[in-house]
């Protein structure tokens, strides 16, 4: 039977994963190898994801992926045959560090969740340093500190449950290990889950490389009463292991200390051993590896060990690498023929088998090290889970919870966003006293101070909404958002981790562009960037509120509701072409880990909050400094020289100068006339390019300059004939030009967001490109129609 069709209460046996690619890769080296025990714990509220336990940890598939994998129905008190490990020691020469050298590489390496960035922070103190490596977009992290004479410098890689090159992540650990060469790999283990955490660790002892085991949340392993023999586990496999609570900064010195050790060379707990994969596998391991010893062109720096098995699994970057040497072809041979064998004799192919065999050794190695405490340690998670995952509940929770978050954003970021906005109005009003007239003056009273100022008072909304939103990642509800909204947003083909982003845009979509890191999937992760315009942030409220406000009073909240309906609708239909023509794969699979609940320490919460705020704050200081300056430029100059005579109307129209900007928006007009708009509306949709915030205030300071006008609000201005005989602001054009501005181009810090989150210009150049396009042709629909009814 298939593991869909397993009834909660009841327990099976996987028999093996059909499927193929990425899910199947995932799902074994999460434990789903055969003979391990499965149960169904809960379904989402839509009945789709379910979420089961295997190995003491909560993973959630989606149906189709459970109906992926045979099972067989076991009774309750069966338990799987564990044989004691097959160790083969073997004495490699290391290469001995550099005599006097005084800088150890120490790379963090674990499955995501484990608790490295927590060790991370806790060895290095406060001094991190973000740094964002090309090509790829996972935050790396690096920072450096002295211990007993030596510059220890920490890297924090992202987390991956093996190293097979499917994921991002995974390819960039592997990566890095390849072309950086730590002197010493810190493998991250959660303590309270070893047999999967292990499994990385058994790949790493394949990489032959030096070594430590930092055994993480040992709180959580003695609370539960286990007890592990980390002593006599580490002689055997050859790792010194030492257990720390990063989260309290238990047994750092020890963990530092073995690092130094066996950077010297000096540690009693390192030998190599040899994973046994049993016979078969070894016997066609050790031919692959005979023919690659033999070879002098494959380079030395990886281990032919890991070469052999990674080539025996097919893997395509090892492939690539022995694809010059002059043994190829022997070694493909010889890899078909054992494949083919293997494959008869186990009646699984060779991944499931490999895998097969790792487990088995973690099991036979904690068979004689480790005795299993409370069998139900994680009570009080499953207890949370029923209610907030509830039939119910469930979505009424998690909207309560937004609804919260997004109130609390704005009722607590008013106070500090007022004294934000007194102390900018005191700095122009300071600047405009004391500063001589001039261009100089000019340009930092209205450029930089108006422009810079009017943006940085969203600061503290932001830090709050960070603020929530790393209390909910830290605390593990997150992922229970994700799998509660997961088959709705598989709609439109993207992962429950997308709504969190989305709902983000609301407020603003440069945060939640941010937040699509998530992500784990890359075209996913795309796609809700690419989307994320098209939600209606807060900037474009003013226009809303000005328009619908003189054109549709009696409906405000109709045509309110209409923009907000119509963006997210908007993003619906793009997500949709995005997945069917550009990204028509999806390479990761929705297979996501519940973590159990853990309140989050205040301290990590904050830092969390504040490295974002500081982001936002980097990027002030940058690009909307120099757009707000670009734009207070362009609507500045040309200066004019000699007061223009106002005599006559004919002649006030001749003799102005022209703006930049103005003459910008009398340029760009033809294209906008077909909506219904004149050169002035042209000239602000122009202007709010840097921000959609700057529409609404350039209108303004375009419709004052008639003089006669005066008197006149900007909205009985707006309709007005103008004086040159451009027409007003009709309703019908009022309803494109919100259309338009809902949709066109996204702002400069959200293009520099795509462009920054997405490692590439060119999804921010499409970005501007298409939605400048869709909001044309839906704003030329929205004034013909509007034009026929009203
Ligand atoms: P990463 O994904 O590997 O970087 O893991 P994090 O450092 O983000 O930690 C994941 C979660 O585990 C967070 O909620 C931490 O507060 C928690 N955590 C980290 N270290 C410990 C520990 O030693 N004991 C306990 N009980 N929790 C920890
Ligand atoms: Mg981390």
């Amino acid at each position: 039977m298939r593991l869909s069709e397993l009834q909660n209460g009841q327990k099976a046996m996987i028999v093996k994963i059909l499927g193929h690619g990425a899910f199947r890769k995932r799902v074994i080296e999460m434990g789903f190898v055969r003979g391990r025990l499965i149960e169904p714990i809960m379904d989402a509220p839509l009945k789709d994801p379910i979420s089961y336990s295997i190995l003491g940890y909560n993973v959630s598939l989606r149906r189709a992926e459970a109906a992926m994998i045979e099972v067989e129905l076991a009774s309750d008190n069966v338990e799987a045959e564990v044989s004691a490990p097959m160790i083969k020691v073997e004495t490699t020469e290391r290469p001995v560090a550099e005599a006097g050298r005084r800088v150890i590489n120490v790379a963090l390496i674990g499955n995501p969740n484990c608790g490295k960035t927590s060790l991370y922070n806790c060895l290095s103190g406060a001094t991190e340093h973000v740094g964002n490596y090309s090509g790829v977009t996972v935050d790396v992290k690096d920072t450096e500190f002295e211990y007993n004479g030596y510059t220890i410098r920490l890297i924090d890689l992202p987390g991956t449950y093996s190293l097979a090159a499917y994921s991002p992540e995974e390819l960039f650990v592997r990566r890095y290990l390849r072309d950086n060469c730590p002197d010493i790999i810190l493998n991250v283990v959660d303590a309270s889950n070893l047999q999967r955490n292990l499994y990385l660790t058994t790949e790493l002892i394949d990489m032959d490389r030096s070594m430590v085991i930092a055994l993480n949340m040992y709180d959580d392993l003695r609370r539960s009463g286990a007890q592990l023999d980390y002593e006599i586990l580490g002689k055997m496999i050859g790792v010194p292991m030492v257990p720390v609570v990063a989260r309290n900064a238990e047994g750092i010195s020890d963990l530092l200390d073995n690092i130094v050790q066996v950077f010297e060379g000096r540690s009693r707990s390192v030998r190599h051993i040899h994973v046994s994969h049993g016979h078969d596998i070894e016997q066609a391991l050790r031919e692959l590896i005979d023919i690659i010893k033999r070879d002098g062109k494959i380079s030395p720096v990886v281990s032919p060990r890991y070469l052999a098995i990674k080539f025996l699994e097919g893997d395509k970057e090892v492939d690539k690498l022995l694809q010059d040497s002059p043994s190829y072809d022997l070694l493909k041979q010889t890899c078909t023929r054992w494949r083919t064998d293997i494959e008869r004799l186990t009646g699984e192919d060779i991944t499931a088998s490999i895998a097969s065999a790792k487990y088995g050794f973690i099991d036979g190695a904690l068979a004689e090290t480790y005795v299993d405490g409370d069998k139900d340690k994680h009570r009080s998670t499953s207890l949370i889970d029923r209610v907030v995952t509830h039939k119910y509940f469930g979505f009424p929770l998690f909207l309560l919870i937004m609804l919260l978050i997004f109130w609390a954003t704005f009722f607590f970021g008013q106070f500090p966003m007022d004294w934000i906005d007194s102390g900018v109005a005191l700095l122009g009003s300071l600047a405009g006293e004391y500063l001589p007239d001039g261009i100089l003056k000019d340009l930092i009273c209205d450029g930089i101070i108006g422009g810079v100022g009017g943006v940085i008072v969203f600061l503290p909304n932001i830090l709050i909404l960070y603020f929530c939103i790393s209390f909910m990642e830290d605390t593990g509800y997150m992922a229970r958002a994700a799998f509660i909204m997961d088959k709705i947003m598989h709609r439109i083909g993207l992962h429950g981790k997308s709504f969190i982003p989305l709902i983000m845009g609301f407020g603003c979509n440069v945060p939640a562009i941010m937040a699509t890191r998530s992500i784990e999937s890359r075209s996913s992760r795309l796609i809700t960037m690419l989307i994320n315009p098209f939600i209606s942030c807060s900037a474009r409220l003013p226009l809303y509120v000005l328009l619908a406000g003189v054109f549709f009073s009696k409906y405000a909240a109709i045509v309110f509701f209409c923009m907000y309906f119509g963006g997210v609708a908007v993003a619906v239909v793009t997500a949709k072409i995005l997945r069917k023509f550009v990204f028509r794969k999806d390479e990761t699979p929705f297979v996501m880990e519940l973590p159990p609940y853990r309140m989050p320490t205040l301290r990590a919460t904050l830092k969390h909050s504040w490295s974002k705020g500081a982001q936002y704050l980097r990027k002030m200081g940058g690009i909307i400094l120099v757009a707000s300056i670009a734009v207070w430029a362009l609507n500045y100059f040309p200066r004019h020289e000699q007061p223009v005579d106002h005599t006559s109307e004919s002649s006030a129209i001749d003799l102005r100068y022209d703006s930049f900007l103005e003459a910008g928006g009398k340029f760009i007009n033809p294209v906008m006339e077909p909506l219904g708009l004149n050169w002035r509306a042209s000239v602000a949709v122009l202007a709010g390019v840097p921000a959609k915030e700057i529409v609404v205030s350039t209108l303004g300071v375009l419709y004052t300059e008639d003089a006669e006008a005066e008197h006149a609000s900007l909205g009985q201005r707006m309709t007005s004939v103008g004086p040159s005989g451009e027409p007003g602001i009709t309703p019908a054009s009022a309803l494109a030009l919100m259309v338009f501005v809902l949709l066109y181009c996204p702002c400069f810090a959200t293009i520099a967001a795509i462009v920054k989150e997405s490692g590439s210009w060119h999804w921010g150049a499409f970005s501007v490109v298409y939605n400048t396009v869709v909001a044309w042709l839906l704003a030329f629909g929205t004034y013909h129609l509007a034009s026929f009814f009203l």
